[in-house]
């Protein structure tokens, strides 16, 4: 793909409203999971015979077990007010990536099948049969949504895209049309322990590595155990925190913090991994059966805590559905809340002295921040209202002394995706990768120009990767990408309380 010009304040007011390009992404297709990629997971792995009667069914079934999408689906007015909000539709100008034509692309058959004027007059209510030309449509935009929910804030009726991205792709791999990528992580994590594949051998000798690294740089021996039984509180942080650049320093910083902090922790090579892409199919079968091997990792190791590293949807999945999906935890220590975010942690310590910080250590940076989609619209932190907002910003404040927001109508509830959420992280969608991050680029030119911003912080796996992936598409270094705890590392002043 070539550069992506956007240099000039014109040019980006003409990026913000797109000429309408009928068709502009009609080419872009995930690749296809095959039987192979779904034996696990216990779908067909191609088209099944009769597979319109079975999507039909399976829609009826998904609307008896959630009604919120079946209000969802009968809701919408048509009054437009979330056209313009997906960063989708922004990159492209597809009108099928705007979220209510999105979302009719599902309606239509909703329509047909489940509601009296659809039976009758299918033609005065846009309702439609599902045939092989809508199923294609299904599968190549249903996989152009990362399911952010930024369209939902804006809707006067709150109607979540998300939702019905995740019911079609659901209804897709039980026909025998799933994804690839998804389908393929989910078997990993199912038979390893992470979507990445790292087996035991691999994590151990990752962490030995940070420990002589760590003790190298700082002259302090931090621990970075493997399935340390006993510990206070077992990690679950995504496996991307192993493995790459940026995240690895977040690693570093979370194994300073509970070093400073005189808190024992492990990770566990049974669930090493916080991702739940199950999320992403909209399978609360595979979404039940990856979180029940964090339950079983705490119980074997007999921790007292659990704390999910910087991922977004992870969190999304912990902190809405963790427990319903694998409680009670009745065996953990009661004093703390199941789940706890790093972020929780590190905000209450800093709040409580515990941790010795010089933001002074980070002079060489002027710092923006990404709020992450499934942090900022679809979970909390803390106990107040907004923590999600307000515990990221406070941590890298304490951690630096130039810190800068990005553009109000960018930042908190109404972030931009990165562009690779939802299940959208791989190759064979990069055009839509680079073109769906166009807006969040837009807004961190500003920045660059207006304060002279040189790094983004981030709180997610999935925004990291596709941020180091896509920034040189837009001339940006992809070394301006850190984690928050990259930052907390870097400021941590060890050895100070001991
Ligand atoms: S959920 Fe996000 S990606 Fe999906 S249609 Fe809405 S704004 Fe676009
Ligand atoms: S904002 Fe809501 S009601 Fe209006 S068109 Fe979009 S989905 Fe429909």
């Amino acid at each position: 793909m070539a550069k992506v010009e956007f240099t000039t304040p014109e040019l980006r007011e003409d990026r913000a409203n797109p000429q309408l390009v009928e068709g502009a992404m009609s080419h872009s297709s995930p690749y296809l999971a095959s039987a192979d990629h779904q034996k696990d997971l216990g779908f067909p792995g191609e088209l099944v015979d009769g597979w319109q009667q079975k999507a039909v069914a399976k829609l009826g079934e998904l609307l008896d077990k959630n009604r919120a999408l079946r209000v969802y689906l009968d809701a919408c007015v048509k009054c437009g007010a979330c056209t313009d909000k997906c960063h989708y539709y922004l990159g492209t100008g597809d009108p099928k990536n705007m979220p209510v034509a999105r979302q009719d692309l599902l309606r239509s058959v909703y329509r047909r099948n489940f509601t009296l004027m659809g039976k009758i007059a299918p033609g005065l209510v846009g309702a439609r049969d599902l045939d092989e030309e809508l199923l294609d449509d299904w599968y190549k935009y249903f996989h152009q949504c990362s399911q952010c929910r930024r369209c939902s804030v804006f809707c006067p009726y709150g109607i979540d895209t998300a939702e019905i991205s995740m019911a079609a792709r659901d209804i897709m791999d039980h026909i025998g049309k799933g994804q690839k990528y998804c389908n393929e992580i989910i078997g990993k994590v199912h038979k390893i322990g992470n979507n990445l594949g790292l087996p035991e051998a691999a994590l151990i000798d990752t962490m030995e590595g940070l420990e002589e690294d760590v003790e190298e740089e700082t002259g302090v021996a931090v621990k970075y155990p493997v399935n340390q039984e006993g510990a206070d509180v077992l990690l679950i942080t995504p496996s991307a925190d192993f493995f790459a650049e940026p995240h690895v320093d977040g690693l570093i910083g979370y194994g300073k913090v509970f070093h400073q902090a005189g808190i024992s922790w492990t990770v566990s090579s049974y669930a090493s991994e916080a991702a739940n892409f199950a999320m992403f199919i909209g399978s609360y079968e595979q979404m039940h059966k990856v979180a029940l091997r964090i339950r079983k990792a705490a119980l074997d190791l007999g921790v007292k805590r659990i704390v999910f590293g910087e991922c977004g949807h992870a969190w999304r999945v912990a902190y809405s559905f963790l427990n319903t999906l694998a409680g009670p935890w009745d065996f953990l220590d009661p004093k703390y809340p199941v789940p706890q975010h790093i972020l929780e942690v590190t905000h209450d310590l800093i709040r409580r002295g515990a941790l010795e910080l010089d933001p002074s250590a980070n002079d060489d940076k002027v710092v923006t921040f990404h709020d992450s989609c499934n942090v900022a619209r679809a979970s909390r932190m803390g106990d107040m209202p907004g923590g999600q907002f307000e515990i990221p910003r406070a941590v890298i404040k304490a951690a630096v002394n130039r810190f800068v927001d990005m553009p109000e109508d960018t930042i908190c509830d109404k972030t931009f995706c990165c562009g690779g959420g939802g299940g959208l992280l791989t190759d064979d969608l990069l055009e839509l990768r680079v073109k769906g991050a166009l807006p969040r680029m837009e807004a961190l030119q500003e920045v660059v120009d207006k304060h002279g911003v040189t790094h983004m912080a981030a709180i997610c796996a999935i925004c990291k990767s596709q941020f180091t992936k896509v920034m040189p598409f837009y001339g940006f270094d992809m070394d301006m990408v850190v984690s928050v705890h990259q930052l907390v590392g870097d400021a941590i002043q060890l050895g100070a309380k001991e």
